[in-house]
């Protein structure tokens, strides 16, 4: 295809969270911007459709956004004053089998509330997260505030977090703190977000940052689904001359030959093979091997009515990891990092009908599932999803009133940042955490003027935050515009 004949300034490639936080961005600094989407509508990994039944709304992919409220890209753009959200007290549930019968541990945003209801574990428990809270921006800065290469805004933030991390992540550890099953169950389920074998340094860390969110500032659901959050995007980009050209796959950079700089919102392989001969041969075999992480499989339900939890608790949250206790959790994660699907698979649920009941007709209940799978996979994941959820809630099944299975294999095919079925866009190890996608103080900055990667396979990862988006387009008008960033917000 020819070169893009164009005067803009910036294209992006990608219309996820992070394509659209760096559109933003740039168009805010008066850079004129394109976005080209290869899907034909934009919004990446924050798409809500009709995916079961007609007229019934699902997330296609993020559901519930623990980092929407919390991080600095969405308050500098005062989201919370474009999206409306339902911050419920609670955050997750772990429901455990018990010698009683089926119960749960809930993680509540109170956290004396959340230490209460364990037990005995409880105070070892608010031990864990009160330091975390303390000096919550601290830790934040630490995970997501740029660069891993960097001093940390606030030390100790960093030394609360990694001491977390080292002790819930180390298999000599882990074991210390709890004596009975629901903590460390609670722990668990937050810390598989990651995908990765368990007790692993990064899973213990995403548990220690993204759960001590939840016990601050809550884990929101967007009124109306993620495409809340795209629509407001989406409409502030357009407000300042932004542009969409959906429906267009680049594949090769001399598409885009008219653009004064462009920022990809794709993994780090997809960048190398369409840059191709354009990046230096070292860097370009970096991005070649950085590693894609094991896959997502989805269930997608539509119901008679509210799950029938066993332990009515569940029903005040809105994410529900399920699996069991922390050592089913753990087996569950370990196999299919073996490239096994596990019989009792770790389940990830989010049942947003509770929250927005004014998102589907009335009497529907819309509930959005995942489990992990081995990379690739094109099984067919809903017999053991569905017996995860049965095993909490008896009487599930017989309320189902329609399900739609996707792959992993399938994932990958919606979105090719999710090779293989990967959410992440790139496996969420230690390594390539800190040399995501290589080891540098801008990692968004490639060795090409002008080119760089904006997605979550660059710093710091994935999850609906828009803050690779956004350092990648603070590093371009830096260094190619010699500009600062602009004010985001709605008056600004
Ligand atoms: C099943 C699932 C559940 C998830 N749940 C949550 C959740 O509950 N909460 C949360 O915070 N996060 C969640 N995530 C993760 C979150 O969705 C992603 O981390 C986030 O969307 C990443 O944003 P991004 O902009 O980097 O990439 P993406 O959102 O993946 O967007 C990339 C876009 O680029 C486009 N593209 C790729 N290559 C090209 C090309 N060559 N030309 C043109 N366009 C191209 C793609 O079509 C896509 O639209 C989930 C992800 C999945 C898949």
């Amino acid at each position: 295809m020819a070169g893009v004949k164009s005067a803009h300034g910036a294209a992006i490639v990608g219309s996820g969270p992070n394509g659209l936080a760096a559109a933003v961005t740039l168009a805010r600094a008066g850079i004129p911007v394109t976005v080209f989407e290869a899907a034909d509508r934009i919004g990446g990994g924050a798409r809500t459709l009709e995916r079961v039944t007609p007229g019934v709304l699902h997330d296609v992919c993020s559901a519930i956004h623990p980092m929407a409220l919390a991080t600095e890209f969405f308050r500098e753009f005062e989201l919370e004053r474009r999206v409306r959200f339902a911050v419920p007290d609670a955050s997750y549930a772990q429901p455990l089998d018990g010698a009683a019968g089926p119960w749960a541990a809930v993680a509540y945003r109170d956290l004396d509330r959340t230490a209460q209801e364990l037990g005995r574990d409880g105070a070892a428990y608010a031990r864990l997260y009160r330091p975390l809270l303390a000096r919550l921006d601290g830790v934040q800065d630490a995970a997501l505030g740029g660069a891993p290469l960097r001093i940390p805004a606030d030390p100790l933030g960093a030394i609360a977090l990694g001491a977390r991390a080292l002790e819930q992540g180390s298999g000599a550890l882990w074991n210390r703190r709890f004596r009975e099953e629901a903590a460390p169950a609670l722990l668990a389920g937050v810390a598989a977000h990651a995908v990765g074998r368990l007790p692993g340094l990064a899973p213990a860390g995403v548990a220690a940052v993204i759960g001590a969110m939840g016990h601050a500032r809550g884990w929101p659901v967007p009124i109306g689904g993620s495409r809340a959050i795209t629509n407001a995007l989406a409409a502030d980009l357009i407000d300042h001359g932004g542009r969409f050209e959906t429906g267009w796959t680049i594949r090769d950079i001399g598409e885009l030959d008219g653009f004064r700089v462009k920022l990809f919102d794709t993994s780090a392989p997809a960048l190398a093979r369409i840059a191709g001969g354009a990046l230096p041969r070292g860097y370009a075999r970096r991005l070649e091997s950085f590693r894609f992480g094991d896959g997502a499989a989805k269930v997608d339900f539509v119901l008679d009515a509210p799950i029938p939890w066993a332990d009515p608790r569940v029903a005040e949250a809105p994410t529900v990891h399920l699996g069991g206790t922390r050592a089913e959790v753990a087996a569950a994660e370990n196999a299919v990092a073996r490239g096994i699907h596990p019989e009792r698979p770790f389940v990830l649920l989010a049942q947003p009908t509770e929250f927005d009941p004014g998102r589907n007709p009335a009497g529907v209940n819309a509930v959005w599932s995942y489990t992990h799978v081995p990379a690739g996979s094109d099984r067919d994941v809903s017999g053991a999803v569905i017996a995860q959820i049965e095993r909490f809630a008896p009487g599930f099944r017989d309320l189902i009133r329609d399900f739609r299975v996707t792959t992993a294999a399938e994932l990958g095919e919606y979105n090719a940042n999710y090779a293989g079925g990967d959410i992440s866009a790139g496996a969420i190890s230690l390594r390539q955490i800190l040399a995501r996608p290589t080891l540098a103080r801008d990692p968004w900055r490639t060795p090409v003027q002008g080119l760089y990667l904006c997605s979550s396979a660059t710093a710091p990862g994935p999850g609906v935050h828009g803050l690779p988006g956004w350092y990648a387009a603070k590093s371009a008008l830096r260094n190619e515009f010699g500009m600062g960033a602009p004010a985001l917000g709605i008056t600004g």
